[in-house]
């Protein structure tokens, strides 16, 4: 079993680092990739550790980023991060102050919709400094305008809801090279939700390695089979790494589990920890 893409409390999964670690305990190969913070990433290296989880533990992060036009959300991990990399933590710290402004903005529309919600009204459900928009979910149900967390999103915060706000995103280019920075592979998360036209997945991919992306996920539990088959054809056109992931976010993603089972595992995980090492050498790091 390995899973390269999980979220804990400290972005907004529902459980904590050390949780993750007891749930991965056996995974041959696993990473934490919270959004915008190895915060908790941190946390989960040290209880991996004093657990003695088997194999391979990464640190990782994922960063959202500005998509080309054309292309939908594009959702870019960092795996194997040094989380002290001072590049990396860079991009980070000007990722969460957009995260604040833009918070500012939510809560300023949800006000004038008639929910005057507090912002420690979410910060309560937040376990660090990233609060995302399903902690104002938990926040509007708590307050009780809104009856659950999918009424929030669709009435309130969802993409195409009034409060809804953008907040700043970096460049394919600038995660890329923080990652790189850091010591990490850059993959393509889910490239479902990114687009689902198989030529401008490869054109976009094709554009993505230029700039040094590393790997594709194209096996994703939320893909369907076809999906999966199509994203592992375009990452061996184009020479990319694959990877796997759940996208576990615990009880504010129902349906989901931490764990993939891909049928050639060992290959899989080889091919990964050697690129690592080769890309070991990061600038940051002495
Ligand atoms: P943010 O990073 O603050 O923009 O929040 C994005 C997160 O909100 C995503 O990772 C999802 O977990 C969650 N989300 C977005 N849209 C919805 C939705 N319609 N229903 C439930 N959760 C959503
Ligand atoms: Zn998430
Ligand atoms: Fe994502
Ligand atoms: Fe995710």
């Amino acid at each position: 079993m390995i899973d390269l893409h999980s979220h804990s409390t400290a972005s907004d999964g529902s459980f904590s680092p050390e949780e993750i670690a007891e749930l991965g305990r056996t995974f041959a190969l696993m990473a934490l990739t919270d959004h915008d913070t190895c915060e908790g990433a941190r946390r989960f290296l040290s209880a991996s550790g004093r657990i003695g989880a088997a194999g391979v533990r990464w640190a990782g992060v994922e960063l959202s980023v500005a998509p080309d036009p054309g292309y939908r959300k594009f959702h870019m991990l960092g795996l194997g991060v040094d989380p002290d990399s001072p590049r990396l933590n860079a991009l980070l710290d000007a990722v969460v102050a957009g995260r604040d402004e833009r918070n500012l903005v939510i809560l300023e529309r949800l006000r004038a919709l008639g929910a005057p919600i507090e912002l420690q009204d979410a910060e309560r459900f937040a376990d660090g400094r990233v609060v995302a928009r399903p902690h104002f979910a938990r926040a509007l149900v708590a307050r009780g305008y809104a009856t659950s967390i999918s009424d929030a999103f669709a009435r309130f915060i969802g993409n195409d809801a009034p409060a809804y706000a953008q907040r700043y995103r970096p460049s394919p280019e600038q995660a890329i090279e923080a990652v790189h920075a850091a010591g990490g592979l850059a993959v393509l998360a889910h490239p479902r939700y990114w687009t689902c036209d198989p030529a401008a997945l490869r054109s976009g991919l094709r554009k993505l390695k230029d700039f040094g992306l590393d790997g594709v996920e194209a096996i994703y539990q939320s893909n369907a089979p076809g999906e999966t088959v199509d994203h592992l054809m375009a990452a061996k056109e184009l020479g990319l790494l694959v990877t796997a992931g759940s996208d576990f976010h615990g009880t504010n993603k129902p349906g989901l589990h931490l764990g993939m089972e891909p049928h050639d595992e060992a290959a899989l995980v080889a091919a990964l920890l050697s690129a690592h090492d080769r890309h070991a050498s990061p600038s940051d790091m002495v």
